[in-house]
């Protein structure tokens, strides 16, 4: 959603309500874990007066568990912290499931799949960074496909029921090949929002990859 003109909110919710996304994305930045500032429960509030789907919210800041509640009141459903931002991570995660909300946990480009060890099988969802978040107009970091192959042996090797999300530089040249990889969800901004025809870019991004995307 931060790709949406925010001066027309209802009118983009709406937009996705009539599509086939699965999922509104989310991203919460705070200006102290990432550079940049977006939004916080205020407007979360707003999309999900008019949603009709899943709220799926990032949260890129300090400190997530400060604030675990208050996103679940907002209007979370899904709700996704960073490694890198959480010093007691499985807690954490618990605290979000205890709440009634799905628990993910995003990696940064940089972080292993390994460091998700022990905390896979506790994990409704993994979103991977295929761009270093906080800045705009980042390529794509191609180490992304060799990441999801890794974090699917994670999955399998541990019977756990984990979804991949992929989130940066999504387009309609690299959906297919995400998949392929093994991603389950991924997360487009620019390319739906920037097209002439923002229903039928989801509708092509849906066909070449066939599984879900918000
Ligand atoms: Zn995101």
């Amino acid at each position: 959603m931060l790709s949406a003109d925010f001066g027309k909110l209802k009118k983009e919710v709406e937009l996705i309500n009539h599509s086939q996304a699965d999922w509104f994305h989310l991203d919460v930045m705070d200006g102290v874990f990432v550079p940049n500032i977006t939004f916080g429960f205020q407007i979360i509030k707003v999309i999900k007066k008019y949603a009709q789907k899943p709220l799926d919210v990032h949260l890129m800041i300090v400190q997530p568990e400060r604030y675990l509640e208050k996103f679940k009141e907002a209007g979370a459903d899904i709700l996704s912290i960073h490694y890198e931002a959480s010093t007691h991570l499985h807690r954490s995660i618990h605290a979000i499931k205890d709440l009634g909300m799905q628990a993910g946990v995003v990696l940064n480009p940089h972080t292993h799949v390994s460091v998700l060890e022990d905390t896979i099988s506790d994990l409704d969802l993994v979103l991977l960074m295929s761009v270093n978040p906080g800045f705009g107009g980042q390529k794509f970091v191609e180490n992304t496909y060799h990441k999801i192959t890794q974090l699917k042996e994670l999955i399998i090797r541990k019977n756990a029921r984990t979804l991949i999300e992929i989130d940066g530089g999504v387009t309609l040249d690299n959906a297919p090949k995400l998949v392929t990889a093994g991603a389950d969800v991924l997360v487009a901004g620019n390319t739906v929002f920037s097209s002439d025809n923002p229903i039928h870019t989801i509708e092509l991004l849906k066909e070449s990859s066939s599984l879900y995307s918000a």
